[in-house]
């Protein structure tokens, strides 16, 4: 076959926005890699919906970049930000001329939700918390009919690299079989690692394996200590976690302890609140503390999607008491970018959750993700149709070629030793107890050891558990690194935040 214009591994929102702009803009040989069944990506669970600024006063992108800008604590790219939040809106409304529903008034007015972190209501959502879904459904359908190679169920093992220049991937399939697919770009949007641990609102498949591909060939990774916890999950064996949305505490349901007391600010930020739920986890020795809703009227009218999750746990929150934990929900850093995807490999693009561009700095403001994924997603397609053949020192490129005040520091990965490491759901204990929501230099060591090793085995379960065990290594190698408390990620050693460590963490193999 001969090679492809572009190859683009994973079919979420990022990947399938590029895929379609290329096929249907451009007529580029376009091919999907994806390693379940197309509809299969983080992107279908996603609830509340997409950030952007689609009405006129008193909302503006200004505000809008603002609020991002707050949320990233020190971190993001002001040029990044500038092109989500200025591109964002194009990008919706080429989504609902594909055919996206999203919810409207009697009026036929989109209607606007306003999420925390946001100064004013600017989240279009389908369905009521269904926006995933019908994103991806939009996505699935036009990529079925534009693109003529996808390849299902095909795991991407690792990019081929010649000549300093990423040239396709290895991929293999659950029979054994092994391929190449060779492209002129491949663009990594096989999204975030949410699942290195053991609470987690991540689907199964959120295993970090882009990320790992590219630090396996030497690519810059940045920013991967900053994982997002989303602070009520219900503690259920459900995978992924449901969650039990802010908005319930906004209604007034309350978080109590083991004991049954309060002991937070229901209100306060995301970030706050589960830190307060993870220190009193420790104190009290529990798995999960409670939320209190039993006082909310007409629940399952307000929250249906809840109340059906709800049900199928066998809870119903008039009367119970709801099991709580915080989940790892978002993965801030990833795959180093510039301000149009370029990584820093020739020929090897990125977008989506598995990016780092610097458009969420320490942390990502809400429903910012899925509008990253819409515009970065077709910039990479814009680049390479313009001929570009490299990274620009913009966006969070600049903390490898230099260029702007927040620069970056290499911190170099040594080799993993030859023990065998133990298997998924250890690990994943592991980090959630010492590399998750509240860290400190002993408890990273200890996340740290659990990481170090390696997997033998050569089916899916152990490439994703290998592709896991990497990204732990560089996330508690930057979390270790990173003596302060910012954004999304708490030390517990260190609680202040630091002028000094304004600074990215570029990890790259020795
Ligand atoms: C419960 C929940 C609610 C959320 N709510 C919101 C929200 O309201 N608003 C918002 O903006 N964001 C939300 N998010 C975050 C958002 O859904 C994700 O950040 C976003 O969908 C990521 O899109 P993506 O295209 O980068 O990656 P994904 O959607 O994760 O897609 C990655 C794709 O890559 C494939 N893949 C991975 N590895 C390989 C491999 N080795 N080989 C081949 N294919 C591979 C996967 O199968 C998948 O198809 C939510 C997330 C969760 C979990």
């Amino acid at each position: 076959m001969a090679d492809l214009d572009l190859l683009v591994l994973g079919s979420g929102v990022a990947g399938l926005s590029a895929a379609v702009r290329a096929a249907e803009l451009h007529g580029m040989a376009v091919g999907v890699l994806t390693k379940g069944e197309l509809q299969q990506a983080t992107t279908r669970w996603a609830q509340g919906g997409v950030a952007a600024v689609l009405g006129g006063d008193p909302d503006s992108t200004d505000l809008h970049l603002a609020d991002t800008l707050a949320a990233g604590a020190g971190l993001c790219d002001v040029d990044a930000v500038r092109v989500l939040v200025d591109e964002g809106p194009a990008r919706v409304h080429e989504l609902i001329a594909l055919g996206a529903a999203f919810d409207r008034d009697t009026e036929g007015q989109l209607l606007l939700a306003r999420e925390g972190g946001h100064s004013l209501p600017r989240i279009v959502h389908a369905g009521g918390a269904a926006t995933g879904v019908e994103i991806e459904r939009t996505l699935v359908e036009a990529v079925r009919a534009a693109v003529a190679v996808v390849h299902e169920e095909w795991f991407a093992l690792d990019l081929l690299v010649e000549s300093d220049r990423c040239r396709g991937v290895l991929a293999a399939n659950a029979a054994g079989e092994r391929m190449e697919v060779r492209a002129a770009n491949v663009l990594l949007a096989t999204g975030g690692f949410g699942q290195l641990f053991a609470v987690t609102t991540n689907p199964s498949e959120a295993t970090g394996d882009g990320v790992a591909m590219a630090i396996r060939a030497g690519v810059a990774v940045a920013d991967v200590e900053f994982q997002q916890f989303h602070p009520t999950a219900l503690h259920h064996p459900a995978m992924p976690r449901p969650l039990l949305s802010e908005a319930l505490r906004g209604h007034g349901a309350l978080l109590r302890d083991a004991k049954g007391e309060r002991f937070v600010d229901e209100l306060l930020s995301r970030d706050k609140v589960s830190r307060a739920i993870a220190a009193r986890m420790l104190e009290e020795d529990v798995e999960h503390l409670w939320l209190d809703a039993t006082g909310l009227e007409g629940f399952a009218d307000r929250f249906p999607t809840i109340t059906a999750d709800l049900h199928v746990a066998g809870l119903d929150p008039a009367v119970d008491w709801l099991p709580i934990a915080p989940a790892a929900h978002y993965s801030c850093g990833g795959v180093v970018a510039d301000l149009h995807g370029a990584s820093s490999l020739a020929g090897l693009w990125v977008a989506g959750e598995a990016a780092c561009n610097g458009v969420h700095g320490a942390n990502r403001l809400a429903s910012n993700s899925l509008l990253d994924g819409m515009v970065f997603g077709p910039r990479v397609v814009e680049a390479i149709e313009r001929g570009t053949t490299g990274p620009t020192a913009t966006g969070a490129m600049r903390s490898v070629l230099g260029g702007d005040d927040i620069g970056g520091r290499r911190l170099t990965l040594p080799p993993a030793s030859e023990r065998a490491v133990a298997d998924r759901d250890e690990l994943q204990r592991t980090m959630t107890m010492h590399g998750g929501v509240l860290r400190s230099a002993e408890s990273l060591q200890r996340a740290a050891t659990a990481c170090d090793g390696t997997v033998v085995g050569d089916d899916l379960p152990s490439w994703e558990l290998r592709n896991l065990v990497t990204v732990g290594r560089a996330l508690c190698a930057a979390a270790a690194a990173r003596e302060e408390s910012r954004g999304a990620h708490t030390r517990s050693d260190h609680p202040e935040l630091s002028a000094d460590l304004r600074t990215r963490f570029v990890v790259s193999p020795a």
